[in-house]
Formats: C-alpha cells, structure tokens, sequence
C-alpha cells in the first residue's frame, strides 16, 4: 500500500565550499570547490519519503528568485507535489552558508528567509492537502504558529503526526499531546524540556502527553519509549563518512513505514535502514537512498 504522506517545513539552497580550515574572525581564506545542494530539513524530509515511494504533497515557500525556481523543480524531479510550494513576494529563498573543512567538520549559518513567511493561512489555502494524506511531518524550521496549525489541522483532519523537533526549541504540553510520533535526537530531547538528562527528559516529555517517544542515538540506533515500556533498536553497522541528513533520512523511511501500515518497530527498521545507507554517502539529499537501495541493503543481510 503506498502511504499519502504532508510534510509542512522548510527548503533551503546549502551553499557548500570546502575549506583546508576554517578561517578566523576577520580573515579571508580561499576556498576549495563550491557546490549547491537542495536542502532544509522539510525538503530532506519530504525527498527521503518519496524515494522509500510515498506519495509526498509538500506545504512551503522559497523566495522569487533563481535558488526557489531550483529547489521546487529538484522537489518535482523527486515526484514530490509542488502546487502548495509557494513563492514568496518579498522574502529570499532560505539558503545555509555551510564551510566544510579537511577533516569534514563544518560551520553553518542558515537565513532562513521566506520559511520564516511561512503562515497558517498556506495550511488553510491547502486544506485538500491535509484531507488526502494519511500522516503529517513536520519540523521546526517554520514558525511554531504555523508548526501549530499544521498538527491541529492534521488531527481535525485524522492524520497521523510525525513531529521532529529539528532545530530544538521548548514545547507545551498542548502541542506535545497531539503529536502520535515525536522523534529528536538525543540533544535535542533533552532541548525541549530543557533537562539535564535524557532520563529525566524522557519522563518529562511522557508526562506531557507524548505517546510514541522514538529517540535517535546516532550510531547506537533508536530507542522507543511509550507509557508501555521502553526498547532499543540497534543500528546497523556501517562505515559512515557523512552522517549529515542521517535525522532526515530516518524520519522520511519512518513516517513512510507508518503510512503503509508497519508497525512502530518494523517502521524503525526501515529508518534505520535508509539512515544507514545516507552515512555511507556524502550530502544530504544526494545520499538519500531509494525503496530499492533498501530492500538490497536488506537483501544482503539476511
Ligand atoms: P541527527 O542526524 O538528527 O542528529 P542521529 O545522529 O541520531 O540524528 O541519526 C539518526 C539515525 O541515523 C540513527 O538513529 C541511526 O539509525 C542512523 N545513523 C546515524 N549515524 C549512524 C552510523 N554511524 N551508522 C549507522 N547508522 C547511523
């Protein structure tokens, strides 16, 4: 069954140049090679779910400009719906000023532009988004108001939620409750409730209504937490070069999972899996792997 999936969030142009070092305040450097990527979480997200074959509808907004002509055609050549991507009459399109040096640690500044013009009257222009799909992704590169509406939408309409609390801010309890899905990483667990632990973030984030916790722990798996009980799932084993985008490229195969059916675990493996796969490449949305690139990953373990 192929799963319906609404992500609400945000496309960036990465502006990445390779550095020997990063320079100091003040001092110019010359750089390596300069290269341009589509990114942003929302749209990291919304390209991992439609390569694992969900049908992927996409509420944004990219400026008036050459980078937004560029990421909404790299979003429509992925097979993502585009009609609720708007363009901004005033704001540029979101771009990250991303240095990457010899040793791949990077800097990154984001100007988030017209993701910020993100309202919730785009959600309400696209209401018939919301009444087609099964679940909603979202993050917080968007306003939280508009983060808001989308959830509040989502659950008048019947979706499922998927939020991934990516950049980390705090949350209420009245947003945590309506969220089915809530996936951060370890940091940014701890983030949102501003504790000291994840123990204590954990306990925090259950007391506030949070149903499904599934915690990403980078190379050590997932560790899902419902009023039930808790359980780890490991990762696999891989030689990562690049783990950027691996967040994004779990959250798009999971939300992807649930849409067909799976359930929470089987749904993990398939993050796991495709999260897997983009650590062994370099990039974000060039190292999001396909349905088929899975089911060989798969293939090859048994
Ligand atoms: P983020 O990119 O948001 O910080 P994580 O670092 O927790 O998120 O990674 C997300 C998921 O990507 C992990 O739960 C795991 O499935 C996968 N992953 C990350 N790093 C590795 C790695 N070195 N080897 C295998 N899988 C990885």
């Amino acid at each position: 069954m192929q799963g319906k999936l609404l992500v609400v969030g945000s496309l960036n142009m990465d502006l990445v140049v390779n550095v020997a070092r990063h320079p100091q305040i003040g001092e110019t450097i010359l750089g390596g090679k300069f290269t341009t990527i589509p990114g942003g979480k929302g749209a990291n997200q919304a390209v991992a779910s439609a390569r694992m074959g969900s049908a992927v509808t996409m509420i944004g907004r990219v400026g008036r400009d050459g980078f937004g002509d560029e990421l909404r055609a790299s979003a429509a050549k992925d097979g993502i719906d585009i009609q609720y991507v708007n363009v901004d009459e005033q704001e540029a399109t979101g771009i990250a000023l991303i240095t990457v040096d010899a040793v791949g640690r990077n800097t990154i500044v984001v100007a988030s532009g017209a993701n910020l013009a993100l309202t919730p009257r785009d959600l309400h222009t696209a209401e018939q988004a919301f009444v087609n799909a099964d679940v909603l992704v979202a993050q917080l590169e968007s306003p939280l108001e508009t983060v808001s509406e989308a959830i509040a939408l989502a659950v008048a309409n019947k979706l499922r939620v998927v939020l991934n609390p990516a950049p980390a801010q705090p949350l209420s309890a009245e947003l945590l409750s309506k969220v089915d899905y809530f996936i951060p990483n370890e940091r940014e667990a701890m983030q949102v409730v501003g504790a000291e632990t994840l123990d204590s973030a954990i306990d925090q984030l259950l007391g506030m209504g949070v149903r499904n916790l599934i915690i990403t722990l980078g190379e050590k798996g997932v560790l899902v937490v419902t009023p039930d009980g808790r359980k780890e799932i490991p990762a696999y084993s891989v030689q990562a070069v690049d783990t950027v985008a691996a967040g994004d490229a779990f959250v798009g195969a999971f939300a992807t999972g649930l849409a067909e059916g799976m359930s929470v675990e089987q749904a993990v493996q398939l993050g796991n899996a495709a999260a897997a796969i983009s650590v062994t490449r370099h990039g974000a949305q060039p190292s999001l792997p396909t349905r088929k690139e899975v089911n060989e990953f798969f293939g090859g373990r048994k």
